[in-house]
Protein backbone atom coordinates (compact mmCIF):
# COMPACT_ATOMS: atom_id res chain seq x y z
CA UNK A 1 0.00 0.00 0.00
CA UNK A 2 1.35 3.50 -1.25
CA UNK A 3 2.31 6.22 1.87
CA UNK A 4 -0.67 8.23 2.57
CA UNK A 5 1.34 11.67 2.91
CA UNK A 6 -1.81 13.18 4.29
CA UNK A 7 -1.93 11.01 7.51
CA UNK A 8 -2.10 12.53 10.94
CA UNK A 9 1.64 12.21 12.36
CA UNK A 10 2.91 12.86 8.96
CA UNK A 11 1.29 16.29 9.23
CA UNK A 12 2.50 16.30 12.98
CA UNK A 13 6.17 15.90 11.20
CA UNK A 14 5.31 18.48 9.17
CA UNK A 15 4.36 20.76 12.37
CA UNK A 16 0.96 21.35 10.35
CA UNK A 17 -1.02 20.04 13.59
CA UNK A 18 0.61 19.96 17.19
CA UNK A 19 1.66 17.05 19.33
CA UNK A 20 2.96 16.63 22.81
CA UNK A 21 6.55 16.36 22.16
CA UNK A 22 8.54 14.34 24.74
CA UNK A 23 11.46 13.87 22.52
CA UNK A 24 12.87 14.60 19.18
CA UNK A 25 16.32 13.48 17.34
CA UNK A 26 17.82 13.61 13.59
CA UNK A 27 15.52 10.11 12.70
CA UNK A 28 12.53 10.23 15.74
CA UNK A 29 10.04 11.90 17.04
CA UNK A 30 8.25 10.78 20.38
CA UNK A 31 5.00 12.21 21.85
CA UNK A 32 2.04 11.94 24.30
CA UNK A 33 -0.81 9.52 22.75
CA UNK A 34 -4.04 11.95 23.07
CA UNK A 35 -5.74 8.78 23.82
CA UNK A 36 -4.61 7.12 25.77
CA UNK A 37 -4.82 3.42 27.13
CA UNK A 38 -2.80 4.07 30.92
CA UNK A 39 -0.97 7.11 32.17
CA UNK A 40 1.89 8.41 30.37
CA UNK A 41 1.28 6.35 27.21
CA UNK A 42 3.88 7.27 25.05
CA UNK A 43 3.97 6.86 20.75
CA UNK A 44 7.67 6.73 18.98
CA UNK A 45 7.58 7.62 15.08
CA UNK A 46 10.46 7.37 12.75
CA UNK A 47 10.86 10.47 10.62
CA UNK A 48 11.38 7.82 7.10
CA UNK A 49 8.03 8.01 5.82
CA UNK A 50 6.57 4.10 6.40
CA UNK A 51 3.22 2.37 6.61
CA UNK A 52 4.06 -0.37 8.64
CA UNK A 53 7.26 -2.60 10.16
CA UNK A 54 7.68 -4.03 6.56
CA UNK A 55 8.04 -0.91 4.51
CA UNK A 56 10.51 0.70 7.03
CA UNK A 57 14.94 0.47 6.70
CA UNK A 58 16.75 -1.42 8.71
CA UNK A 59 18.52 1.94 10.06
CA UNK A 60 14.86 3.92 10.76
CA UNK A 61 13.58 0.46 12.97
CA UNK A 62 17.04 0.77 14.70
CA UNK A 63 16.61 4.46 15.53
CA UNK A 64 13.19 4.04 16.78
CA UNK A 65 14.31 1.15 18.92
CA UNK A 66 16.50 4.01 20.43
CA UNK A 67 14.39 6.34 21.38
CA UNK A 68 11.72 3.82 22.85
CA UNK A 69 14.73 2.55 25.17
CA UNK A 70 15.18 6.10 26.26
CA UNK A 71 11.50 6.83 26.68
CA UNK A 72 10.62 3.47 28.67
CA UNK A 73 13.58 4.44 30.68
CA UNK A 74 12.09 7.78 31.32
CA UNK A 75 8.97 6.48 32.57
CA UNK A 76 10.16 4.12 34.91
CA UNK A 77 12.33 6.95 36.13
CA UNK A 78 9.58 9.71 36.07
CA UNK A 79 6.25 8.12 36.75
CA UNK A 80 7.96 5.16 38.94
CA UNK A 81 6.54 2.43 35.93
CA UNK A 82 7.81 -0.81 37.20
CA UNK A 83 6.68 -2.18 33.56
CA UNK A 84 6.74 -1.16 30.31
CA UNK A 85 4.15 -2.55 27.29
CA UNK A 86 5.23 -2.32 23.87
CA UNK A 87 2.60 -2.77 21.19
CA UNK A 88 3.04 -2.15 17.30
CA UNK A 89 0.23 -2.97 14.91
CA UNK A 90 1.06 -3.29 11.04
CA UNK A 91 -2.07 -2.61 8.97
CA UNK A 92 -5.59 -2.06 9.46
CA UNK A 93 -6.17 -5.80 9.38
CA UNK A 94 -4.16 -6.11 12.71
CA UNK A 95 -6.30 -2.84 13.80
CA UNK A 96 -4.12 0.06 12.79
CA UNK A 97 -5.57 3.21 12.96
CA UNK A 98 -2.72 5.90 11.67
CA UNK A 99 -0.86 4.47 8.61
CA UNK A 100 2.52 5.98 9.67
CA UNK A 101 4.42 3.18 11.65
CA UNK A 102 5.19 4.08 15.02
CA UNK A 103 5.55 2.03 18.48
CA UNK A 104 3.00 2.09 21.63
CA UNK A 105 5.35 2.56 25.24
CA UNK A 106 2.69 2.26 27.75
CA UNK A 107 3.64 2.57 31.25
CA UNK A 108 2.41 -0.93 33.64
CA UNK A 109 0.93 -4.09 32.90
CA UNK A 110 -0.94 -5.57 30.04
CA UNK A 111 -3.59 -6.52 32.75
CA UNK A 112 -4.24 -2.82 33.13
CA UNK A 113 -4.87 -1.67 29.75
CA UNK A 114 -8.56 -2.14 29.36
CA UNK A 115 -9.34 0.98 27.86
CA UNK A 116 -10.14 1.13 24.66
CA UNK A 117 -7.97 1.32 21.69
CA UNK A 118 -8.08 4.79 20.65
CA UNK A 119 -11.45 5.88 21.76
CA UNK A 120 -10.87 8.07 24.87
CA UNK A 121 -9.38 11.42 24.28
CA UNK A 122 -7.50 12.59 27.72
CA UNK A 123 -7.89 16.25 28.89
CA UNK A 124 -4.76 18.14 27.15
CA UNK A 125 -3.54 19.53 30.33
CA UNK A 126 -3.53 16.84 32.48
CA UNK A 127 -1.21 14.91 29.33
CA UNK A 128 0.93 17.72 29.29
CA UNK A 129 1.55 17.40 33.44
CA UNK A 130 2.91 14.05 32.79
CA UNK A 131 4.55 14.82 29.72
CA UNK A 132 7.28 16.96 31.58
CA UNK A 133 7.45 14.20 34.37
CA UNK A 134 8.43 12.15 31.45
CA UNK A 135 10.59 14.99 29.68
CA UNK A 136 12.48 15.86 33.39
CA UNK A 137 13.67 11.89 33.73
CA UNK A 138 14.92 11.80 29.78
P1 LIG B 1 -2.76 2.47 16.05
O1 LIG B 1 -4.20 2.08 16.22
O2 LIG B 1 -1.79 1.45 16.52
O3 LIG B 1 -2.54 2.94 14.64
O4 LIG B 1 -2.52 3.68 17.02
C1 LIG B 1 -2.72 5.00 16.69
C2 LIG B 1 -2.62 5.76 17.98
O5 LIG B 1 -2.51 7.12 17.66
C3 LIG B 1 -3.84 5.60 18.88
O6 LIG B 1 -3.44 5.11 20.14
C4 LIG B 1 -4.42 7.00 18.95
O7 LIG B 1 -4.91 7.28 20.24
C5 LIG B 1 -3.21 7.85 18.62
N1 LIG B 1 -3.49 9.14 18.01
C6 LIG B 1 -4.35 9.43 17.01
N2 LIG B 1 -4.29 10.73 16.68
C7 LIG B 1 -3.34 11.28 17.48
C8 LIG B 1 -2.80 12.60 17.62
N3 LIG B 1 -3.23 13.62 16.88
N4 LIG B 1 -1.85 12.81 18.57
C9 LIG B 1 -1.41 11.78 19.34
N5 LIG B 1 -1.88 10.52 19.25
C10 LIG B 1 -2.83 10.27 18.33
Amino acid sequence: MAYDTNNIFAKILRGEIPCIKLFEDEHTLAFMDIMPQAEGHALVIPKEPATTLFELSDAAAAACMATVRRIGNAQKKGLGAEGIVLMQLNGAAAGQTVPHFHIHVIPGSIADLRKPHAMVMADTDQLKAVAERIIGAI
